[in-house]
This record gives structure tokens, sequence and C-alpha cells, in this order.
């Protein structure tokens, strides 16, 4: 596996093998590589032609300086996962290399998806998320690249992107994997207790009783319901627990059989933000 560390040597190296018809596919992580990222990297694989993972912690979609940095690196570790999934180039690039001085400051109207769940709370994360994955797009220039389901809003953020910009790339998204007990995996859940873990499976417990119980149970006492199973005997505080219509992510009160939806959540547990979701 080739490690690029710079734009100009990727950018040379992906020219090239452009110029031979090969094509290529781009998974963008932050590293701390687990199930849920290699589950990407084996789904294009057999999709492209070369394969390219980059690893970058991208300050600018962190509106929390303390989790910038603490945020996990496994870089041996992450090496070592790339090979064994026959990834042809990790992009593994500084600070500096992605955000050199004197750049023009980044603006993207995301509409609503700027103002509800994730937006809302993470102020400012979708602007760097689409700094950061507009500047990979234009690096590699992927035929595909692949997101991962768990990230739900993230994904809608960069089909906006890829609209706004009118991106040649496909888009792939791949389902969320989880723990045996349900969690969702996370670079973050590192930080979490054996028994923290545990307890964090309550969040997907709660997103299952929503989805049994939607064409039974009034949609309030479904959200109440589902906060106590997350709250009640855990030390797990709700940020936010909705059911959403899957193509604006509004809040919505009633149910129609023509229409589909998502439920979507965040919850902290020991210090860390977990997000997870549900379509219906
Ligand atoms: P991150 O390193 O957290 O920025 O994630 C990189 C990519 O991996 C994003 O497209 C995520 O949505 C995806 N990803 C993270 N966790 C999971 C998971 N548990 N299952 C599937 N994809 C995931």
């Amino acid at each position: 596996m080739r490690i690029s560390k710079t734009k100009s040597e990727l950018q040379a190296f992906i020219q090239n093998e452009k110029q031979k018809g090969k094509t290529i596919g781009l998974v963008p992580t932050m590293g701390a590589l687990h199930e849920g990222h290699l589950s990407l990297l084996k789904y294009l694989r057999a999709r492209c032609d070369i394969l390219v993972c980059s690893i970058f912690i991208n300050p600018t979609q962190f509106n929390d300086p303390e989790d910038l940095k603490h945020y996990p690196v496994t870089l041996d570790q992450d090496i070592e996962g790339l090979r064994t999934h026959h990834c042809d180039v990790l992009f593994l690039p500084s600070v500096d290399e992605m955000y050199p001085p004197g750049e023009q400051e980044w603006h993207i109207d995301l509409g609503d998806l700027e103002t509800v769940w994730e937006g809302k709370h993470r102020p400012g994360h979708f602007q760097g998320v689409t700094q950061i994955v507009y500047k990979l797009f234009n690096l590699v220039k992927p035929d595909r690249a692949c997101f991962g389901q768990k990230d739900f809003q993230q994904i809608k953020v960069i089909e906006k992107l890829i609209e706004i910009k009118n991106l040649p790339v496909t888009l792939d998204i791949c389902p969320t994997q989880r723990d045996e007990n349900g969690l969702a995996l996370s670079s973050r859940n590192k930080f979490l207790s054996p028994s923290g873990e545990k307890k964090a499976a309550k969040i997907h417990e709660a997103l299952q009783y929503i989805h049994k119980h939607i064409h039974t149970e009034h949609l309030g006492n479904l959200l109440k319901k589902g906060k106590e199973i997350i709250e009640d005997n855990t030390p797990l505080e709700t940020e936010y627990l909705a059911i959403c219509d899957i193509d604006t992510l509004k809040p919505v009160t009633q149910i129609h059989s023509s229409k589909k939806y998502i439920i979507v959540v965040a919850a902290w547990l020991e210090g860390i933000r977990l997000i997870d979701n549900l379509p219906l």
C-alpha cells in the first residue's frame, strides 16, 4: 500500500492511474478504524480499481476543541487494517497540507440541514465536513465515494454538496455496523468503560422499540417510551430523539404509509456523545 502525505504526490499517482483507465474509489475517514470503516472499504474494493482511504482528523468540523484534542489515533493498527483490506493508497496529510495559510473562507448553503439535529447541536460541523470532503473530492476525483449510514445527516449534507458543486461522483452508502449488543461502532466508543459500552446499547434498543410499535402507538408516547428506555437506570442523557421525514429530516407528528421516515438520536454517556439512527 502506498502512503501519500502530500497532495502533489497523491494527485500525480491518481492522474497516472486515470490515464490508464482505472476507476477510483474513496473512503474518507478520521482514522481509529473499526469494522464500520472497514465495511466501507470492503464495499468499494469490489467496485473500483484503485481504492483510496484518507485518514485526516479535520479540525474545521470539530465544534468542541476538547473533542479534537482527545480524538483517538491508532495509526499502526489502521495501516494494518488497510493492508488487510487491500487498500491501494492511504492519504495521510498534515493540517498544513490540507489548510495552507491564506485560503478563502468556506461557506456553502446547506439550508435546513444546518439547523436541525447534528447541525443545531454542533454549530459549524457540517461546514467543516463539506469543506474537507470537497477538498478530498477535488484531489482524488473519485468515481465513487463511500460513507456510512451511521452518520445519516452527513450523507444528506454530502448529497447537497455534490448537487451544488455539480460533482461527477457516485455516492455509496453502507449500513451501520454494530457490536453484539447493538451499539453502533464509533471511534469514540474506545473512551467508554466496559459497563458504559453495555449501557450504551440502550440507544439501539430504544430505536428498535419505536420501529416495532410505529403503527400501533401514538408517536408522542413512543418517543417518551424511547427516552425512558435510554435513560431509566442508566447514566445516559438523551440530547435528541425524533421521528423525521427521511428526505427533509424535519420531525413529524404523523406517519403516512406512502412516505419514508427515520428515527434519529443523540445521547451522552461518560462524557462521550453517541449518535445513531434507524430508517423506518
Ligand atoms: P469517521 O472516521 O467517523 O469520520 O467515519 C468515516 C466514515 O465511516 C463515515 O462515512 C462514517 O459514516 C463511517 N462509519 C462510522 N461508523 C460506522 C459504522 N458503525 N458503520 C458503518 N459506517 C460507519
